[in-house]
């Protein structure tokens, strides 16, 4: 893979949809990982966080089988790069006879937690960063629930304490990393971004994460 391409393929914006893009730092964890999603890369990387992810195996109000088509969809629009365009991937599952509202609904909160399973995956194979917040999108739609998970996350916690924190705040009816449908929270390094960006600036590399090194010299050059 050349580092080139890693940073300039996918725009911020395709990932907007379905999750919150924290900062540049979050953006390159997401770039990083749904890469491995495109072509003509090397794909064991996204089709394990694939399998490991599994999508919902019974959506409200469809059968089994037919959330099993759904879940289809999904896993192909991730791994041909269609998740880029939340229309195509929505019409997908539309054709499966789901109303418009649940196709939509479907299409984020699955997307959303997956994302987060790619943060998760990459931040485990490629940093060496073990504490994580809950962020959530900055606006009045974020519900109390989503609120809370942020608040018991702000100082920074490990992922199974954080899915336990989900867990309780949900009673357990989180979708994974998500405590609702539609909820596109993400879970990032527990690190401010002041920080990341001051070290940035003084030429130093924080925390030890590897692939921070990568793009200060491709920056640079
Ligand atoms: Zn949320």
């Amino acid at each position: 893979m050349r580092l080139k391409d890693l940073f300039t393929e996918i725009g911020k914006e395709s990932f907007k949809w379905f999750t919150t893009v924290v900062d540049d730092f979050d953006y390159l964890v997401l770039k990083k990982g749904f890469h491995r999603a495109v072509r003509k890369y090397d794909k064991d990387f996204i089709k394990k966080v694939l399998e490991d992810t599994r999508f919902w195996d019974k959506y409200e109000g469809v059968g089994k089988g037919k959330s099993a088509l759904i879940n289809k969809v999904l896993e192909k629009s991730i791994l041909s790069g269609d998740w880029v365009n939340k229309e195509k991937v929505v019409r997908r599952i539309m054709a499966l006879g789901i109303d418009r509202k649940q196709a939509e609904m479907i299409a984020v909160t699955e997307l959303a937690n997956f994302a987060n399973r790619v943060r998760e995956e990459i931040y485990k194979s490629e940093t060496r960063v073990r504490y994580f917040r809950y962020i959530t999108e900055d606006d009045v739609r974020v519900c109390e629930k989503c609120r809370e998970v942020a608040r018991r996350t702000s100082k920074g916690v490990s992922l199974e304490r954080l899915r336990k924190i989900i867990y309780d705040v949900t009673g357990g009816e989180a979708r994974g990393y998500q405590t609702h449908p539609l909820c596109r929270c993400a879970i990032v390094r527990a690190y401010m971004k002041e920080d990341i960006m001051q070290s940035w600036e003084k030429g130093k590399v924080p925390s030890a994460v590897k692939f921070i090194n990568k793009k200060v010299e491709i920056e640079r050059g």
